[in-house]
């Protein structure tokens, strides 16, 4: 079998790859057709969106074709920036400017009141158009600054439980896919494959 992946953001192909190459051995991953121009994310939930994407690539593609959708939900903000995650600070989807936006939201709110969680779900598109979809969750806090230099989007502020005080971006690839949201997604989704 071989996977078509839909995303072009370069940090978090490499992590679905990974997890894939662990969970699927047999499955051929594909990168993005380097042609395709952008689909519109106006899907009200994470699994809309990720089935927009999943399906725009496999119309174009003509093979099975996995994407995510990813949220930040920060209890503190109501469940925000969540299925608004990538366009939280406005339409040109800037991963620097969403990041400053959360902090200067969460200016002056205590670490214990902090609680927030990374949402993915996980859709693949099939030929003959049956579809699957699974998701994955990892629980932590937002942190009171930016740590590590690693990963990708909001990771220097986010403390997963399972590895704190460490933030996703101070962790190795291997360790962040191990409890990540996206890995957690993405090895359910391959259970069901
Ligand atoms: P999307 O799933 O590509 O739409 O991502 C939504 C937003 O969440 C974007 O701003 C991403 O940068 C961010 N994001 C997605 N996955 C992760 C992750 O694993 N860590 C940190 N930020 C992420």
């Amino acid at each position: 079998m071989r996977l078509v992946m839909a995303s072009a953001n370069p940090h978090k192909a490499a992590e679905i790859a990974a997890v894939l190459r662990e969970a699927m051995p047999s499955v051929e991953i594909l990168p993005r057709p380097s042609q395709l121009g952008d689909v519109a994310e106006d899907g009200e939930t994470l699994e809309e969106n990720a089935l927009i994407k999943a399906r725009f690539v496999f119309a174009a593609a003509g093979e099975p074709s996995i994407a995510d959708d990813t949220g930040l939900e920060v209890d503190a903000l109501g469940g925000a920036p969540g299925v608004h995650s990538a366009r939280y600070a406005g339409p040109e989807a800037d991963p620097v400017a969403n990041l400053a936006k959360l902090m200067a939201a969460l200016e002056g709110v205590p670490y214990s009141e902090r609680r927030a969680r990374f949402r993915t779900v996980a859709a693949v598109v099939l030929c003959g158009g049956s579809e699957v979809l699974a998701d994955g969750v990892v629980e932590g806090t937002i942190a009171l600054s930016q740590r590590g230099d690693g990963g990708f989007g909001y990771d220097p502020v986010f403390v997963p439980d399972e590895a704190a005080p460490l933030t996703f971006a101070e962790m190795s690839a291997d360790a962040k896919n191990h409890i990540s949201h996206r890995g957690r997604a993405l090895r359910a989704l391959a259970a069901q494959l």
